[in-house]
């Protein structure tokens, strides 16, 4: 089976491939050629996921599957949320925004946080959501250079490890993306 992932993020094509069964071809969306860039403007992470699914299927014509993640921390009442990405600005910078969230938690003690994946699929001209949530920590300071995005500033619940510190095998099964991608995989092979 063929089915676009409507991302240009290499690490997170790279993540999901791992957990992809062979039968499942995985395309890009520079193998259907759409080198443009998919707006992403709603306010949610569920309107955002939609929107790049449907754009991909409207206008290229394939089964394929979006997601989008954020940051939700608790005492910035669930920001940067849905502006995870662009946290310290437009040049989308994962430094600058880990500076600016460890800036804006200074000094406070509640440090509880989850990352949320929501993944659309579009399959057979029907639609689904997938949700995976990661509970955790942010750190006081950085730790760790594997992963990417806010990974060196995210530990997860059980474990004394930033995600930047562990293996990708094991940010795999407990992540976010890896919850709402396991729950995607389970549909797939059902429909099999
Ligand atoms: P996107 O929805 O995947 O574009 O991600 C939104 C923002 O969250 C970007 O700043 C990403 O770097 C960050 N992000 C997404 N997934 C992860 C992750 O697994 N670990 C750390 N940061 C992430």
């Amino acid at each position: 089976m063929q089915l676009v992932f409507a991302s240009n993020n290499k690490n997170k094509i790279k993540e999901i491939q791992q957990l992809l069964p062979a039968t499942i071809q995985l395309l890009s969306l520079e193998d259907i050629g759409c080198h443009e860039e998919i707006p992403e403007t709603a306010d949610t992470i569920e309107g955002n996921a939609i929107l790049k699914a449907n754009y991909v299927t409207q206008k290229y014509g394939y089964d394929c599957f979006a997601d989008d993640t954020g940051l939700e921390v608790e005492a910035l009442h669930g920001a940067p949320g849905v502006y995870s990405a662009r946290y310290a600005g437009e040049q989308k910078d994962s430094n600058d925004n880990m500076n600016k969230l460890l800036t804006d938690l200074s000094g406070k003690s509640n440090r509880n946080a989850q990352f949320k994946t929501v993944i659309t699929l579009n399959k057979d001209g029907k639609q689904q959501l997938f949700t995976g949530i990661a509970t955790g920590k942010i750190t006081e300071e950085k730790w760790g250079d594997k992963g990417f995005g806010y990974d060196p500033i995210f530990k997860p619940e059980g474990y004394q490890e930033t995600f930047a510190q562990l293996s990708s095998e094991i940010k795999n099964k407990i992540s976010h993306r890896g919850k709402a991608t396991q729950q995607l995989i389970a549909f797939l092979i059902n429909e099999e």
